[in-house]
């Protein structure tokens, strides 16, 4: 099984594997069922979370290539970029990055990610809110080659096959773990936005032979798109490492309903989530995806929606450094 990725380059990034561990007194504030967390905001890697698993693989490629310079995008506040910017510095390369202006307060382009982007000498370029990325990223790219750089374009989230690799491999991670600590979880929750991560995890279960659905939380749009957005990337990681006859047997599940009004937009649920972890289990969450998915599981829990499932497995994908430009989420 781990074989399978072993035919693919890798840039090791990552403090892995990262922990699994009970959240003994949430699981207890919340009445049940246990809820377990997987660590992935400990991947180490420039303050961790999710991207550092996918980019061991697409840095790999951008070196495999000869690449000189990063180029990325993502909202201003973007755990990707700057996951990627670190990578790139790590490596000895450029990054120059396409940042969306999700909202223009000072705070909000000056600290938490933005800080940290700069810190690591990448090139910010802002576009409007809702301006197309990709077409901003092919502008960029088109520029920096004429000037002699040779360009590698990680995509939005590093949500393409070669980057979900990162979360097939955690999920074949968290079965060895699930093996060793004797754990049968019932479900997985986490936030899905860029896809990559559940795509990849939802091939890496079945792959492992596991049938534990996942469950993504949106934070971007509708579960239905979402779904779609996941639903594609699975059948484009199957055919990537030639399982085409995978796809068919994963079922993609997505929930809207705890969006809010929008990306990176403050919900009630969302801040009362990341209050109870922290207060509770002295465990970060974030304001723009994991607050988001835990008010989800919370939700979902005192519905009586989990009375039958069993243990949860709640994948803690990071974004740390966006609650410093959230500073009322500590209130009430
Ligand atoms: C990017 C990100 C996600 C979503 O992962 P995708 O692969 O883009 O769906 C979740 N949580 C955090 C903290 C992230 O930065």
């Amino acid at each position: 099984m781990a074989e399978l990725l072993d035919r693919f380059p890798r840039v090791r990034l990552a403090h892995l594997p990262t922990p699994l561990e009970l959240l003994a007194n949430f699981s207890k504030a919340l009445g049940g069922p246990d809820i377990w967390i997987k660590r992935d905001d400990c991947t180490g890697f420039a303050l961790g979370g999710n991207k550092v698993r996918k980019l061991e693989f697409l840095i790999a490629e951008a070196e495999s290539q000869g690449a000189t310079t990063i180029v990325t995008a993502g909202g201003t506040q973007s755990n990707h970029v700057r996951q990627t910017a670190a990578a790139a510095s790590r490596r000895g390369m450029g990054c120059q990055c396409i940042l969306e202006r999700v909202r223009t307060d000072d705070l909000y382009e000056t600290n938490g990610n933005a800080l940290l982007d700069h810190l690591f000498g990448a090139v910010p370029r802002f576009i409007d809110k809702d301006a197309d990325m990709d077409a901003a990223m092919a502008a960029l790219s088109h520029e920096l080659t004429a000037a002699g750089e040779m360009v590698y374009v990680v995509p939005v989230g590093g949500s393409n096959a070669l980057g979900a690799l990162g979360y097939v491999d955690c999920a074949f991670e968290m079965a060895r773990q699930f093996r060793d600590q004797g754990l049968h979880p019932g479900l997985i929750v986490q936030a899905s936005g860029s896809a990559g991560t559940q795509a990849g995890l939802l091939v890496g279960l079945a792959l492992a032979g596991l049938e534990v659905p996942v469950i993504g939380m949106c934070v971007s749009r509708s579960g239905d798109l979402q779904q779609q957005k996941v639903s594609a990337l699975v059948g484009d990681v199957c055919r990537f490492i030639g399982r085409a006859d995978l796809a068919d047997v994963i079922a993609v599940n997505c929930d809207g309903a705890y969006v809010g009004a929008g990306y990176g937009v403050e919900t009630p649920a969302m801040a009362d989530a990341v209050r109870m972890l922290a207060r509770t289990e002295g465990i970060f969450l974030d304001p723009v995806y994991t607050g988001k998915a835990m008010a989800g599981l919370i939700d979902y829990a005192r519905a009586g929606k989990l009375k039958e499932t069993g243990p949860v497995v709640f994948l803690h994908t990071g974004g740390t450094p966006a609650l410093f430009v959230y500073p009322g989420i500590a209130d009430s």
